[in-house]
């Protein structure tokens, strides 16, 4: 189950623009750079996402399908970060754009040392409502994220360049072990 693009116009207009600039062009840094502008407008209002797709776990963090495209070109997924729910540091594979719609988030880039490490790349950024960060095999590939908010929960939108929760990635374990995994998603069963 994923929402009703007819019922949440924004949803269906990021969809439409996003599926338009990918008709356009594969040039993965044309896409980061108007994907970026086209997901900022969709989180630049919070008022679209189903409260469904907005539950926390007090688990785990929740990452709920919200649109994907036919021919698995793309995903739009809402991330929702319970107090102190962070990932692990993993890869992504393909590009991807990470807005945050409510709360805050932080991400830690990584990066390999000379002995294969992965060590920080660059000091924790905090991204706000509204604001954008970008991974790629490219541009960096390799964080770790957690919510900001120790209090409450936060809400980040991701769209990626593939059916994420399909994908096979990897966990980077700080004793350098490495792990394939594959997400899914927490999306309810269909007439659940
Ligand atoms: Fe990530």
């Amino acid at each position: 189950m994923t929402p009703d693009l007819a019922s949440a116009p924004r949803l269906r207009q990021f969809v439409a623009g996003l599926d338009a600039l990918l008709q356009r062009t594969g040039d993965e840094a044309t896409i980061l750079s108007e994907g970026r502008v086209l997901l900022a407008e969709l989180t630049a209002h919070d008022d679209w996402l189903p409260d469904a797709y907005a539950l926390s776990d007090p688990e785990r963090y929740q990452q709920y399908l919200l649109y994907a495209d036919p021919a698995d070109c793309f995903s739009v997924v809402s991330f929702v970060w319970g107090p102190g729910q962070t990932t692990s540091i993993h890869d992504h594979t393909v590009w991807g754009l990470v807005s945050v719609l409510r709360g805050a988030e932080l991400c830690e880039p990584f990066m390999q040392d000379e002995r294969g490490h992965w060590v920080p790349a660059a000091e924790v950024m905090r991204l706000e409502a509204g604001q954008v960060d970008a991974v790629s095999p490219t541009v960096g590939d390799v964080h770790r994220v957690w919510n900001a908010l120790e209090d409450s929960p936060s809400i980040s939108i991701h769209v990626y360049g593939a059916n994420i929760g399909r994908v096979s990635r990897h966990w980077f374990h700080p004793d350098g072990t490495v792990e394939e995994f594959i997400s899914g998603y927490s999306n309810p069963p269909v007439d659940g």
